[in-house]
């Protein structure tokens, strides 16, 4: 069905980016080959990267008539296999794209390329005292086109939303290779369709996206983080609820259960406090004022305590503070090292049935005997729920994964929930998409990928089902 990378192909493209952005060395090909799932490769025919918006439509443009797959790819720190080219064909690498174009302090937007750290842009507008609030917690890895590309989210969402509440601006290049403009640096625009807000957590599938303006905020002066410890995940599920139900959004709250911070303290080789606890919440609070943030802290705490939280660490500066997030970044990587090959599923739930959701799992763990950790943005009700294989035999790992994803989903679904919270559907979740909005939802989707990419060139084989 798709052409593939030939001699006249490879001409065109060292035409196009030079000799020393087309890269075809097996080795290098190998690292486009996956992004952060375990067990997912495909290599592409050919990888090149881009420096400017024109050499994309032009590129596009070329796929497109010639019928050749093209997957976009910022950092590859995806957790859903969006930049893998299960379809072979180009790898088109937005790495080099990244440059801040302008921090404009009197409009509170800055305007980026693709390839910008997410981290970069954090410290780049905090010096100014400005904000952006979206922390995934790849951000000292990942990219801004990617975070743009997924919708991203992190543990600021609670107070402060996600990567759509942030853009007001993009620059895109479609399938066909024409380059199109949206938004800009305006607060408010309901100027037609919200195409802006479709091409956000589009994956790659619709349009490339080449410029982003992001709207900033002021930097909150004060920060305080408390880490809470139960000796049960009940009373932290019941606290993330009884918070809310008070009325306070903290900037961030975050569960763990104890064998993650196991694992991270393995991984960092650091000891964390308050380890013999069962699960824990992370919550940070913010504000301007110190004397009204301590009176949030004071409260939170009592809430804590109500439900039966048996410590209470507060951080109030930035060593102890970097110390936790540190921990509460590297779940991921940490759990890794403890089992190479594991699952990881990324379920929302409305807040208030994340106690419903747990308790379930805990039911299915007890069911399959596999460790299954819980951790994640409990404050949005979105629970990563990782399965490790660890010396389980592969035969039963393949045949297992696959029913218990089917039963976690089952479970979201149930209590108002989706299959899917930030991380998105890319290669991993595409066969479940269906029984996750239902047929006709599905059929709009498919006319939106029509009609802009009739011929399905841009990011085969993501998002939506064969
Ligand atoms: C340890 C770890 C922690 C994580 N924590 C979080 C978290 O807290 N919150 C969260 O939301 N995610 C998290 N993630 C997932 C991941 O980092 C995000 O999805 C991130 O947005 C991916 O960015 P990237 O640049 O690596 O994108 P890639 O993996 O390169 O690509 C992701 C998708 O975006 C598309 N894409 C990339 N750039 C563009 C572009 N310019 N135009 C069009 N499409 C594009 C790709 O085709 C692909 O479909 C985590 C991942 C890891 C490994």
């Amino acid at each position: 069905m798709y052409a593939k990378v030939d001699h006249e192909v490879l001409e065109f493209l060292t035409g196009l980016f030079g000799k020393d952005r087309v890269l075809l060395d097996p080795d290098l090909l190998e690292m486009y080959a996956h992004d952060e799932v375990p067990g997912l490769k495909a290599r592409p025919e050919v990888v090149v990267r881009a420096t400017t918006v024109q050499q994309i439509s032009k590129v596009m443009k070329f796929a497109n008539e010639k019928r050749i797959p093209v997957t976009p790819r910022g950092a590859g720190y995806g957790l859903s296999g969006g930049a893998v080219p299960v379809c072979g064909g180009i790898v088109l690498s937005l790495e080099k794209m990244d440059r801040i174009l302008e921090i404009d302090k009197k409009n509170l937007m800055i305007t980026v390329e693709p390839g910008v750290i997410t981290s970069k842009i954090h410290e780049a507008v905090e010096r100014e005292g400005l904000f952006y609030p979206p922390d995934p917690a790849s951000l000292d890895s990942c990219s801004i086109g990617g975070n743009v590309a997924e919708c991203a989210g992190g543990p600021r969402a609670v107070k402060y939303g996600v990567t759509k509440d942030y853009v007001c601006g993009l620059e895109a290049v479609l399938p066909s290779g024409q380059v199109i403009q949206l938004g800009g640096k305006l607060v408010k625009n309901v100027t037609g369709y919200d195409l802006i807000g479709l091409l956000i957590g589009s994956e790659g599938t619709l349009a490339i996206i080449t410029k982003i303006i992001l709207r900033l905020i002021p930097l909150p002066r004060v920060t305080i983080d408390l880490l809470v410890a139960f000796n049960e995940f009940q009373g932290a599920a019941d606290t993330v609820s009884a918070i809310i139900k008070r009325q306070i959004l903290p900037t961030s709250i975050e569960f763990m259960e104890q064998d993650s911070l196991l694992a991270c303290e393995k991984y960092l080789k650091k000891e964390l406090p308050l380890r013999e606890a069962a699960a824990f919440l992370l919550i940070k609070l913010d504000g301007n004022r110190k004397e009204d943030v301590e009176a949030l802290c004071e409260t939170v705490g009592e809430v804590c305590f109500e439900h039966d939280a048996i410590d209470v660490l507060v951080a109030d500066d930035r060593p102890t503070q970097e110390k936790l997030w540190e921990a509460r970044r590297a779940i991921i990587e940490a759990l890794k090292e403890r089992s190479p090959v594991n699952h990881m599923e990324d379920i929302v739930v409305p807040r208030a049935r994340i106690n419903d959701f747990l308790r379930e799992i805990k039911k299915l763990q007890e069911r399959y005997e596999y460790p299954i950790i819980c951790f994640g943005h409990s404050g949005d009700g979105n629970v990563h729920v990782n399965i490790l294989k660890e010396d389980y035999p592969e035969d039963k790992w393949k045949e297992i994964i696959p029913k218990i994803s089917g039963e976690i989903f089952d479970i979201a679904l149930a209590l108002g929930g989706q299959i899917t919270g930030e991380h998105g559907v890319g290669a991993t979740r595409s066969k479940y998409l269906e029984k996750a909005v239902g047929p006709k939802i599905l059929k709009l989707f498919r006319g939106i990928k029509q009609l802009f990419d009739p011929n399905n060139i841009l990011n085969p084989g993501k998002i939506l089902p064969d």
